[in-house]
């Protein structure tokens, strides 16, 4: 017969699918996932019994899978606008999903293997990119990081390489590989990294083509040992394998000169005539071009075609108008104006704005070009003498912001500069 090889006796992995595995007596073997998980139950203090519930909770939320319908009301809530975005990140997030749970059932023949639908978000500073994938993340409670895609550098040079992604999505799912295996990464600012000509390099260009090839990488799936604290790999450090087959890759960058890439190709397509502007800049807002993106536009902007070919979704974010730009000010559930008044009110005083007041911090905000970010900025100049002497304002109990004390605090910002 046939000798059995190690397993876990606590969760069935055999040797070769475990890092570690600790043999006891009688041959009672324990793998390093299992006493992580040990540990961590231990030390949370939890007593037995809700220790052994805990188990069947993981399996309530794997089971129950939001349709997108249900993920975009839920988007709703705290993202103004941007309608397109949401329903086809909804639907790329379902699927994903969807693939993944089904994945472990039977039911389904394990012939058609269904790819993963990694998203590319392209649209203006402040639109709402990082804030979409954010409130999914935590609407699907998985865990979630963002990374900076500037930071980064090629392995062996100075900065953080593409594994340190990694490392902080294993810190976010507290230190639970399976977890881990299942997040969601943001690589935020992806246009900064891409390649400065339309020609393969002749030197070496590190921060640039050399991070997209090591994000090419972790996106298609690959097991990456990571140093579960960070910094860098030494020969006898232990290491935490990752596979990022079932990572969704969620990639942002405002692509600022992408419209004219699109816009000469839409204009230089064949059969429309000499001289035909199809889509001309005067007429069209920069998210109706960006809405036209193809792969080969990405291309020509200076990402690498492996990497297009493995961010299949591509979604488009509009520039926030006036509009948008009130609507968010007070509409989401945690609108910056609701923010606000339950600061003021833990010092007994009532927060109330007029609606000139709004329209002018919506019209500074436009200028400063920086979108709904910079909402926060202006509203914390508004309010910073008021929460200084806030004792003063504590005896009124009442504090209106007009027009007049916005105008005041813009003209008080631009003396100082
Ligand atoms: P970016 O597109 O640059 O990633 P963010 O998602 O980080 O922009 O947005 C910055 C801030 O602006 C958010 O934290 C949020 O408060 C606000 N914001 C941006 N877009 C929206 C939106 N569409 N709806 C509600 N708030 C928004």
């Amino acid at each position: 017969m046939k000798k059995k090889s190690p397993f876990c006796n606590f969760c069935g992995a055999a040797i070769e699918e475990v890092e570690r595995l600790l043999t006891g007596p009688e041959n009672v073997a324990i793998c390093n996932k299992c006493i992580q998980a040990c540990y961590k139950l231990i030390s949370s203090g939890k007593s037995e019994k809700s220790a052994a519930a805990e188990p069947a909770q993981t399996e309530q939320t794997e089971a129950y899978l939001p349709s997108p319908s249900e993920l975009k009301k839920h988007l709703d809530k705290f993202v103004i606008g941007q309608d397109n975005a949401k329903i086809a990140l909804c639907v790329a997030v379902y699927n994903h999903y969807k693939r993944l749970y089904s994945g472990n059932s039977k039911k389904f023949s394990n012939d058609v293997e269904i790819d993963k639908s990694n998203v590319l978000f392209v649209g203006p500073t402040g639109s709402g990119k990082t804030l979409l994938a954010q409130t999914l993340a935590r609407f699907l409670q998985v865990p979630f990081t963002i990374a900076d895609a500037t930071v980064l550098t090629e392995v062996g040079y100075v900065g953080e390489d593409v594994d340190s992604i990694l490392v902080r999505l294993y810190q976010a799912a507290e230190y639970n590989v399976q977890a881990t295996e299942r997040g969601i990464v943001f690589v935020d600012e992806i246009d900064k990294i891409a390649r400065k000509s339309a020609n393969p390099s002749i030197t070496r260009d590190v921060s640039g083509e050399g991070v997209q090839q090591g994000l090419l990488k972790i996106l298609e799936g690959t097991i990456a040992a990571i140093p579960p604290k960070g910094g860098r790999k030494h020969p006898e450090q232990l290491l935490v394998h990752i596979n990022t087959r079932n990572i969704l890759f969620i990639c942002g960058g405002a692509f600022e000169t992408l419209d004219k890439v699109i816009s000469k190709r839409v204009n230089s397509g064949g059969g429309m005539g000499f001289g035909a502007d199809v889509v001309s800049k005067n007429e069209s807002k920069i998210g109706e071009i960006l809405s036209k993106c193809e792969p080969e536009d990405l291309i020509s902007f200076g990402l690498l075609p492996e990497l297009v070919g493995r961010l299949p979704v591509i979604v488009s974010l509009n520039e926030l108008d006036e509009a948008a730009l009130l609507s968010i000010l007070t509409e989401p559930q945690n609108s910056l104006v609701k923010q606000y008044t339950k600061l003021f009110a833990m010092d007994g005083i009532e927060l109330s704005f007029t609606k000139d007041a709004f329209d002018a911090i919506v019209k500074k905000t436009v200028e400063q070009k920086t979108g709904a970010r910079g909402l926060r900025s202006v509203l914390e100049k508004i309010l910073m003498p008021y929460m200084f002497e806030v004792s003063k304002y504590r005896e009124q109990a009442v504090l209106k912001i007009d027009s007049k004390i916005v105008h005041a605090a813009i003209e008080k910002e631009k003396s100082k500069r």
